[in-house]
């Protein structure tokens, strides 16, 4: 193998790179991406950016004469548009043509927008670096804020803009922030939090759509017909894969990029990050869009790539920052899974619990309880019955 080609420069893409180099890959490196940064980390945007505790610098994954020494070819602020597998070569929008024998697909995800009302001056999304200074800029000023969608990015973001000074209401067609990712408990306890802080938190609506004056957004009208007046709106309703280049390619594009359980899309092409929809051994087909998963993943595509692979089989790992909060959550903790607490206690702000689905522990969460937490996860890479962990000891 001797030309390699990663389309999607940020961090799955990037480990990518690093883990090829560290096996020992010595030919032509080309990364891809069309955003114009060198790659940087998502985390800190709905955070300490959009804080304004970090300056954009912080957020840089590597420094600039460790990318040097990669060796690699960057084409940053160029869009691959098409990829012919059978002819193994990809097409960016300006026409250049890359060939390769090795492919790594990193493209990540796109946020979803609202149909109606989207293009308005003063709605947002949050994805990129350029997004987080945009939505910052627009939280300085604005007096009332709508966030559609409390999942963890909407939240986080409701929760830095509460403490930014602006009037937050958080609105989501379900019963409880966060209840898709962390089930009903955790939800209703993130609901109080929000509430807590001054957040209106309308749950069991949707969003009609968005109401604008003159082309700026005015406010959002939900679906009972009630007007919540807005000067700024995030749309943070959940992302699609960005796999708009691939299609025509013969690649199978179901959920994002499907791959067999090595991370393998088609001969000499892997996918690997928010993008991959992979067969994990254990839980099956899955998609995850979280950091520790794009940089576990890039590893495991890369030595794929170069014959060296095996099963891809992570617990997977998520944390998310609010106000004095710290949740960390690892393997399978959605809805679907009964939760029970273990350690501490909801009512004083600090507990730990247990996800279980079909008889076994799935799943485990800290809440500002990170060491048990961590301690907790043993159950779920051992998938430990459920009744074992429901009984006392010597009960
Ligand atoms: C605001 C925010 C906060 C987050 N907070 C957390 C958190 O607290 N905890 C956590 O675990 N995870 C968090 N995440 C998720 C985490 O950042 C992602 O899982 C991670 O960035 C995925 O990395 P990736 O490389 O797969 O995709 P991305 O980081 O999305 O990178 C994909 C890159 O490919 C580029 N690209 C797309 N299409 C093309 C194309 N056709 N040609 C060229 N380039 C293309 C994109 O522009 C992008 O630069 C957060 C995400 C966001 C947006």
């Amino acid at each position: 193998m001797s030309r390699i080609v990663v389309v999607g420069a940020s961090a799955a893409g990037l480990t990518a790179a690093e883990a090829l180099r560290r096996e020992g890959y010595g030919g032509r490196l080309t990364l891809v991406g069309d955003e114009p940064h060198l790659p940087y980390d998502r985390p800190p945007l709905s955070k300490q950016v959009l804080r304004g505790s970090w300056t954009p610098d912080r957020t840089a994954l590597r420094r600039a004469d460790h990318l040097d020494g990669l060796g690699a070819r960057w084409l940053l602020g160029r869009t691959a548009a098409g990829l012919d597998a059978a002819a193994r070569t990809v097409t960016l929008v300006d026409g250049e043509v890359l060939g390769y024998d090795g492919l790594v697909v990193a493209t990540g995800v796109t946020p979803r927008s609202l149909p109606r009302g989207h293009e308005l001056a003063g709605v947002h999304v949050l994805r990129t670096l350029d997004d987080a200074l945009a939505l910052r800029e627009g939280l300085l000023t604005a007096a009332s804020v709508v966030i559609v969608g409390a999942g963890f990015l909407g939240s986080e973001a409701a929760a830095v803009a509460t403490e930014l000074g602006a009037d937050v209401t958080l609105v989501d067609p379900l019963a409880a922030p966060m209840i898709r990712q962390l089930g009903p408990l955790v939800g209703d306890m993130a609901a109080r939090l929000h509430t807590g802080h001054g957040v209106r938190v309308r749950t069991r609506t949707g969003v009609r759509r968005l109401a604008g004056e003159d082309g700026r957004v005015v406010g959002v009208v939900l679906d009972d017909g009630s007007h919540v007046p807005a000067d700024l709106v995030l749309v943070a309703i959940g992302s699609t894969p960005s796999v708009g280049w691939l299609t025509g390619s013969g690649l199978a594009l179901g959920d994002g990029v499907e791959c067999d359980e090595l991370c393998r899309a088609a001969p000499g092409v892997v996918a690997a990050g928010d993008v991959a929809s992979w067969h994990h051994p254990g839980l099956g087909r899955l998609r995850v869009e979280h950091r520790m998963n794009a940089t576990e993943q890039g590893t495991a595509a890369a030595l794929t790539l170069l014959g060296g692979g095996r099963p891809f089989a992570p617990v997977p790992y998520f944390w998310t920052d609010q106000y004095d909060v710290k949740i960390q959550a690892y393997g399978l903790t959605g809805q679907e899974a009964t939760f029970r607490v273990v350690a501490g206690d909801p009512a004083e702000g600090r507990f730990a619990g247990l996800y279980g689905r079909a008889g076994r522990v799935v799943g485990a969460l800290g809440w500002n309880m990170p060491r048990e937490a961590r301690t907790l996860r043993r159950h779920v890479t051992e998938t430990t019955p459920w009744p074992q962990v429901m009984t006392p000891a010597g009960g």
